[in-house]
């Protein structure tokens, strides 16, 4: 399958059309942002390290029989998936206290939370992705109930499985942004899971292996991304 035309170019992702009006490819960049995208930096290495995490995750994913939009991996760089409407929600499953829910509620990070929080985001970077909830998302259009209810499920679903995947590795799976889109009817996991979107320490030493090391620029923020890769079993070439 080959790229047609630039469909849309997001921060670190960029969408082409194929022959088949089915499929997309995504192209993984090694841009990173932070701020909703008010600071981008280029990182050597991450759109592969990214690319074959995602691909990595989404397949144990399509093991556990949630439905994703993977087809294929078509490069180090590139992916073949579903065509779908995505629906404008990033959904935030939280296992342990960071980032905004610190800094909304003043909890101390790291503090356990039993059972796992379920969050939505309206994605727009203008407005800075502001917390919404699921009467503004009916209300507005942007989802069903009945397929807001979908995406709750799948998303805890989602964490039952990453998180003994990475705790199996001593590692923990701190919180997570899922995002889901329609195909034929059926809400279908899109974008990635990749350090970018979610965040990930070491269980031992609580070392943040993730997006964080660049958002506070703590340095060595692929070698962090690639040691979960690399802990986890994910193929690195
Ligand atoms: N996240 C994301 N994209 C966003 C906002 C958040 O991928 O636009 C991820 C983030 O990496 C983290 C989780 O969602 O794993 C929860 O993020 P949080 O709400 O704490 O916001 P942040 O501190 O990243 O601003």
């Amino acid at each position: 399958m080959q790229r047609q035309h630039l469909l849309y170019k997001g921060k670190a992702k960029s969408v082409y059309e194929t022959d088949d009006e089915d499929f997309l490819i995504l192209h993984f960049r090694d841009d990173t942002s932070a701020l909703d995208g008010k600071r981008i930096e280029q990182l050597a290495r991450k759109g592969e390290v990214n690319n074959r995490f995602n691909a990595f995750i989404m397949q144990k994913l399509a093991d556990a029989g949630i439905e994703t939009h993977f087809e294929k991996q078509l490069s180090s760089d590139e992916i073949l998936v579903k065509r779908m409407d995505m629906i404008p929600v990033e959904c935030v499953v939280r296992n342990f206290a960071a980032g905004s829910l610190v800094r909304r509620l003043g909890l101390e990070e790291g503090q356990a939370l039993t059972p796992p929080t379920f969050e939505l985001f309206y994605k727009d970077d203008a407005l800075g992705d502001p917390l919404v909830n699921e009467s503004i998302a009916v209300t507005l259009n942007w989802a069903t109930d009945a397929q807001l209810a979908k995406m709750q499920e799948l998303s805890h679903q989602v964490n039952d499985v990453l998180k003994a995947l990475f705790d199996a590795s001593d590692l923990m799976l701190v919180d997570f942004k899922l995002e889901f889109g329609v195909f034929y009817d059926r809400i279908v996991l899109g974008d990635e899971f990749s350090p970018d979107g979610c965040r990930i320490w070491d269980k031992n030493t609580k070392k943040k292996l993730d997006k964080d090391r660049f958002r506070q620029s703590l340095g060595d923020v692929i070698e962090g991304y690639e040691e979960v890769a690399k802990r986890i079993g994910v193929p690195l070439n």
